[in-house]
C-alpha cells in the first residue's frame, strides 16, 4: 500500500517490484504491521516524508527471507522493525547514546518504505528479536506503541501518580507496564468516551474520566499522547509541584497559552521524540514479565485505509494491526 502524496489515500500495488537486500539489509516477510497515529499524521502531509510515493508502516513483525552481505541475522529468524531505521553513528547524538535525535537518523515508513506491505528490507542492526508467546499481531504494538510509550514513561521519573491523556494503543501498554511498577494510574480521556474509560479501568487504571475537567488528585506526571495541544494546559493544571508533563506524539495542535502559575513551582514540559535501540530491547525484555497483553484489531493489508480512518474516529480499543499473510 503506498501514499502517492500527502492527503492520500493509500493506493494498493498488487505487483510491486521486490528489492533485493543491499548490504547489511535483510529482506522480511511481513506478517503484521501495527497502525500508529504517526502514519495518519504523515497520510494527512502533517509530517512529511522525504520521498513519495512511500510505503508506511513501521511496526513490522516479519521473518528474515534473505540477507545482504554483512547482515547479521539468521534466515528464517522473526524479526521486529521498529521506526528508527537508520542513524549515522557519529552525530553529537548518536555519539552521546542519544540517536534518537541522530540529525540524519531514517526512519522506517518515513524515509525508507515500511511494513503495509507483503516483503520490506531493513537494516539488520535495526531489526530486534520479538519476546517469545507473543503472536506476531499481539507483538506489533509493541514496536511503537510499545517502545516510545515507555520511554515517555521513563522521561517520568519516579512519578507515583501518573494521568494518561488518550487512551490508544500506546496508553494501553504504558498503562500495564506502569501499574507494575507500582504506580497508580488515571485515565484522561473524550468526557463522553465511555468505551475508553471501561477499557482504562479494565487495564488497572483506577479513575477515568473527562480530560479536560478536573483531575481526582494531583498528579506526579502526566502523558499526552491525543495530538491535542489544549491537553497540555490542562495536563499542566493536574500537576503537582515539580511535576511533568511529558507530550509523547510527534505531531500535535498548537498548544495555547496559559498563566505561568500553572507551570511555576518547578513543573515542566518535554516531548519525546523517537526511539533508541536500547529504548526497544529495555522494552521488549519488559513486555513479557509484566506481562503486557495487547489488544488488537487485525486488519487486511487492502483495508489498511480503513485502518486508518478507525484510528482518526477513536473506533479502536487498543491497536489497529495490518495482517498480510
Ligand atoms: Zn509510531
Ligand atoms: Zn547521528
Amino acid at each position: 500500500m503506498v501514499l502517492d502524496a500527502p492527503g492520500g489515500p493509500l493506493r494498493l500495488v498488487p505487483d510491486a517490484a521486490e528489492r533485493e537486500p543491499g548490504p547489511g539489509e535483510a529482506l522480511v516477510a511481513v506478517h503484521a504491521c501495527g497502525v500508529c497515529r504517526t502514519d495518519l499524521h504523515i497520510l494527512d502531509g502533517e509530517v512529511k516524508a522525504s520521498r513519495y510515493p512511500l510505503v508506511p508502516g513501521h511496526q513490522i513483525v516479519g521473518t528474515v527471507l534473505a540477507t545482504g552481505p554483512g547482515a547479521e541475522l539468521e534466515r528464517g529468524a522473526r524479526v521486529g522493525v521498529p521506526w528508527l531505521a537508520w542513524t549515522c553513528g557519529e552525530c553529537r547524538y548518536c555519539t552521546s547514546g542519544r540517536e534518537n535525535l541522530c540529525v540524519r537518523a531514517r526512519f522506517t515508513g518515513l524515509d525508507v518504505d515500511g511494513g503495509y506491505a507483503t516483503r520490506t528490507t531493513a537494516d539488520a542492526r535495526y531489526c530486534f528479536a520479538l519476546p517469545d508467546g507473543y503472536g506476531d499481531l499481539e507483538a506489533a504494538p509493541l514496536l511503537c506503541a510499545g517502545l516510545i510509550g515507555h520511554r515517555a514513561l521513563r522521561m517520568c521519573g519516579d512519578a507515583a501518580r501518573l494521568g494518561l491523556y488518550g487512551f490508544g494503543a500506546s496508553a494501553h501498554i504504558v498503562c500495564q507496564v506502569a501499574r507494575h511498577q507500582g504506580r497508580r494510574v488515571f485515565a484522561f480521556t473524550r468526557a463522553d468516551d465511555a468505551a475508553s474509560q471501561a477499557f482504562a479501568r479494565e487495564l488497572g487504571c483506577e479513575w477515568a474520566g473527562d480530560a479536560m475537567g478536573p483531575a481526582p488528585e494531583e498528579l506526579d506526571a502526566a502523558i499526552v499522547f491525543a495530538p491535542v495541544g489544549a491537553l497540555v494546559p490542562a495536563a499542566l493544571r493536574a500537576l503537582a509541584p515539580g511535576g511533568a508533563v511529558v507530550c509523547a506524539g510527534i505531531h500535535m495542535s498548537d498548544i495555547p497559552s496559559f498563566p505561568y502559575a500553572d507551570l511555576w513551582r518547578e513543573r515542566s514540559i518535554r516531548s519525546v521524540a523517537n526511539l533508541t535501540r536500547a529504548d526497544a530491547r529495555e522494552l521488549l525484555d519488559l513486555a513479557p514479565r509484566v506481562p503486557v497483553r495487547t489488544r488488537v484489531t487485525a486488519y487486511s493489508l487492502e483495508r489498511a485505509n480503513d485502518a486508518l480512518e478507525d484510528l482518526r474516529g477513536g473506533r479502536l480499543e487498543g491497536a489497529a494491526v495490518i495482517v498480510t499473510e
